[in-house]
């Protein structure tokens, strides 16, 4: 046994499943997960002393590498001065000045400690301030564990919610509606059908969480008009895009402006961290400035705000990382194409900059019905000897990887020639 296999085996005794959050546990590819034991630059480390080349990143948070020095030096020089106050900073000042001038649609921004906080406190303050009752989100897209998320598609594209998960009550899974991935009609349909009921559409301007999909030419704008004409308040939730895609986020490089913004992931640093912002008007209704209830004790901690403060004006002042971003994610789509060529298999690369997902169908994934055609068993397969090769790919078909400027060209190029290997044996 494995010194992490020996950890999962006792953590099952303790935590539920093993794990703290459940795709961590293997169970989408089988196996036993790895337990980290410590990450710098591109490399992780797990309990074992086995070291493994990253393309998951903490799930995005680290797109600067493993313990960056400037992350790691705000951290060090903050926790001298206490880790909480739960009195207000001037780092959350910055911190707010900092977020405003980089992210398009945002004047106002209130920190929270994940994205999970951050969607769920966002479409309550879209609820608050339209005075309306349901929201729209998209097959397929993930924001967080909020119950009005947990919500599948049921039968069929237009009809009402269902609760994905026991404990979401069947009233609940009324207020939300939803819609596939990139169909403009499907939205406008639940809007005519549900007039002046709708306070939010909320989505994933690029969806990471059925792997990468990207949004088709004119969908986001699209979803803006049709907002913009029945009043519904049109939220980006770039948790997963934000301070990624663009420093700006989707907004920037789509050109396309929401009413609300969701974040976290990079903006901590690696630190447990999320915000939500964006228009002054909307945003005046949050407590205490307005009737709309958020709060939380360590809701911009100084740790947490030193993180991302640094992590966000590395960002800022280097312009560099996303040029960087772009050619590393380009390199490898094109060299796993090429290994998807030599083996014979005719398969779907989605990749925007950083994102990328290799989708084991021949099909192009668009939606979630077309991402649930990829062979699964295969995935699975391909993930171990990826694993086994010593790259650290997400435990799940429905994922994107996120790349960081740690890796280096040598790396990416030792990552293809793994993913041709794997591939070969998966099959
Ligand atoms: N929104 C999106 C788009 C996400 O990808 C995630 C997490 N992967 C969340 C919200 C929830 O964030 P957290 O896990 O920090 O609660």
């Amino acid at each position: 046994m494995t010194t992490s296999e020996q950890l999962f085996e006792k953590a099952k005794t303790l935590i539920p499943g093993g794990v703290n959050s459940p795709v961590r546990a293997f169970r989408a590819v089988g196996g036993s997960p790895v337990f980290i034991k410590s990450a710098k630059g591109p490399f992780l480390y797990d309990e074992d002393g086995k070291r493994y080349i990253e393309l998951i990143n903490s799930w995005g948070p680290m797109v600067l590498g493993h313990a960056f020095e400037p992350v790691e030096e705000a951290v060090r020089e903050a926790i001298q001065h206490s880790f909480s106050f739960g009195a207000p900073t001037r780092k959350e000042v910055e911190m707010a000045e900092l977020i405003v001038s980089i992210v398009p649609s945002v004047e106002k921004v209130r920190m929270v400690n994940s994205g999970t906080e951050a969607t769920m406190a966002a479409i309550r303050l879209a609820r608050g301030f339209t005075g309306r009752d349901k929201i729209i989100k998209f097959e397929g897209c993930y924001h967080g564990h909020g119950d009005s998320f947990l919500i599948a598609a049921g039968s069929g594209a237009l009809t009402m919610g269902t609760p994905d998960s026991p404990g979401v009550t069947k009233a609940t899974a009324l207020d939300t509606l939803t819609a596939p991935y990139n169909d403009l009609q499907a939205v406008e349909t639940l809007i005519d059908n549900n007039p002046n009921q709708i306070a939010a559409l909320i989505l994933e301007p690029v969806v990471g969480n059925m792997g990468c999909v990207l949004p088709e030419p004119g969908f986001l704008e699209g979803l803006r008009d049709l907002c913009t004409r029945h009043g519904v308040l049109l939220i980006f939730d770039e948790v997963m895009t934000g301070f990624r895609l663009a420093k700006g986020g989707a907004q920037e490089r789509f050109g396309v402006t929401p009413d609300l913004t969701t974040m976290g992931k990079i903006i901590g640093g690696g630190m447990p961290v999320g915000a939500y912002g964006g228009r002054a008007d909307i945003m005046n209704f949050v407590s205490p400035a307005g009737p709309v209830y958020q709060a939380g004790t360590l809701s911009g901690n100084p740790i947490a705000m030193s993180a991302g403060l640094a992590m966000l004006r590395h960002l800022n002042e280097h312009p560099e990382v996303y040029t960087r971003l772009e050619e590393t994610g380009s390199k490898l789509a094109a060299g796993f194409k090429n290994g998807l060529d030599k083996v014979g298999l005719p398969y779907t690369i989605n990749q925007i900059g950083s994102m990328f997902t290799m989708f084991m169908t021949d099909q192009p994934v668009t939606d979630f019905a077309s991402a649930k055609t990829c062979d699964l068993p295969l995935f699975g397969r391909y993930f171990q000897a990826m694993l086994k090769r010593g790259v650290y790919l997400a435990p799940s078909q429905f994922e994107s990887l996120f790349i960081s400027t740690a890796l280096t060209d040598e790396l990416i190029d030792e990552v293809i020639s793994a993913n041709e290997d794997a591939l070969r044996e998966a099959l």
